[in-house]
C-alpha cells in the first residue's frame, strides 16, 4: 500500500520543546505528477511541516510515508527526495557546474552524475554553469541552488519558498523549471506565502494556517471558487 505514493503525511503534529504548537495535525498527499504547493503566512508551520517530512526534525506524532516507507532521520528511503529547505553553500570561485559535480561526489553518490544533462536543461541555467559562482544573481544562484536539488532527478522535490527575494521575471522562470521537473510522473512541493505564486504554479495546493489545515485539493478547486477559504487566509 502506498508503495507508488511519492508522500503521505496523516495526522502530523509538531509541539516545540517550549510547548508551542506549530503543527496541529494535518493530512494530505502528493501523488505522481503532482505540483503541490504549500500555502500559508509566516509561522503557519510549512517550514516545521517540510522539515518533518526530509527527517530533520522529529514529529511528535502523526505518520510520513514516502513510497510506503516511513520517514525517520537518515532512512534509505529519503534518497528518493531532492529537497532545497536551507540556502546550499556554494563555493564562489568555483563553476556553477562545479559546485555541482562537487555537492554530488560529497553525497556518497556514484561518481556519474545520473540525469546532469536533463537538471542542466530543466534549471535552464545556459552557458552561466561555466561560469564563477559569485557572478551570479540571486535569481540564478536560486536555479543552481534547485539544480543541485534536482541532481539524480528524485522522484519527489521538496522545496521551502524557492521564489523568496526573486522578481517577477525570475519568478516566472522558476515556475516553468518547476513544471518542467513535474514530468515523467516526477513530482514537487514547494510551499509558498504568495496566492498568486502558487495558483499558477501548482496543480494541486495544500493551505495551513497557525499549524492547522485549512484546506486541500486541486488548485482550480481551491483557490478558483472557494472564497471562504480566501478569508480564512486573507493573511496570505
Ligand atoms: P515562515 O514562512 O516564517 O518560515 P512557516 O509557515 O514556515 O513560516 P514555521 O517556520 O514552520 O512556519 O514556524 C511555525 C511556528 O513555529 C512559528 O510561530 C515559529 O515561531 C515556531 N517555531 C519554529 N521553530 C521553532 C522552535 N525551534 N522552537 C519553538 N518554536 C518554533
Amino acid at each position: 500500500e502506498h508503495a507508488d505514493t511519492p508522500l503521505v503525511v496523516a495526522g502530523l503534529r509538531k509541539t516545540y520543546k517550549d510547548g508551542f504548537v506549530a503543527v496541529r495535525g494535518t493530512d494530505f498527499t502528493v501523488h505522481r505528477g503532482q505540483v503541490v504547493g504549500l500555502l500559508g503566512p509566516n509561522g503557519a508551520g510549512k517550514t516545521t511541516s517540510l522539515r518533518m517530512l526530509l527527517g530533520l526534525i522529529r514529529p511528535t506524532a502523526g505518520e510520513i510515508l514516502v513510497f510506503g516507507h516511513r520517514v525517520t532521520a537518515g532512512a534509505p528511503v529519503l534518497s528518493r527526495i531532492g529537497s532545497l529547505v536551507e540556502g546550499p553553500g556554494f563555493l564562489p570561485h568555483l563553476t556553477g557546474l562545479d559546485n555541482l559535480r562537487l555537492y554530488w561526489r560529497a553525497t556518497g553518490r556514484p561518481a556519474d552524475t545520473a540525469g546532469l544533462d536533463e537538471v542542466l536543461d530543466i534549471a535552464d541555467l545556459g552557458d552561466a554553469v561555466h561560469r564563477p559562482v559569485r557572478t551570479y544573481s540571486h535569481g540564478m544562484k536560486q536555479r543552481l541552488a534547485i539544480a543541485q536539488a534536482m541532481l539524480g532527478l528524485p522522484e519527489l522535490l521538496v522545496l521551502d519558498e524557492p521564489t523568496d527575494g526573486l522578481d517577477p521575471p525570475q519568478i516566472a522562470e522558476m515556475r516553468r523549471v518547476l513544471q518542467r521537473y513535474a514530468t515523467d510522473g516526477r513530482s514537487v512541493l514547494v510551499s509558498s506565502h504568495l496566492l498568486a505564486e502558487v495558483e499558477q504554479t501548482c496543480t494541486h495546493v495544500v493551505v495551513m494556517r497557525r499549524g492547522e489545515l485549512v484546506a486541500s485539493g486541486p488548485v482550480a478547486d481551491i483557490i478558483g471558487d472557494s472564497p471562504s477559504v480566501l478569508v480564512s487566509v486573507s493573511d496570505v
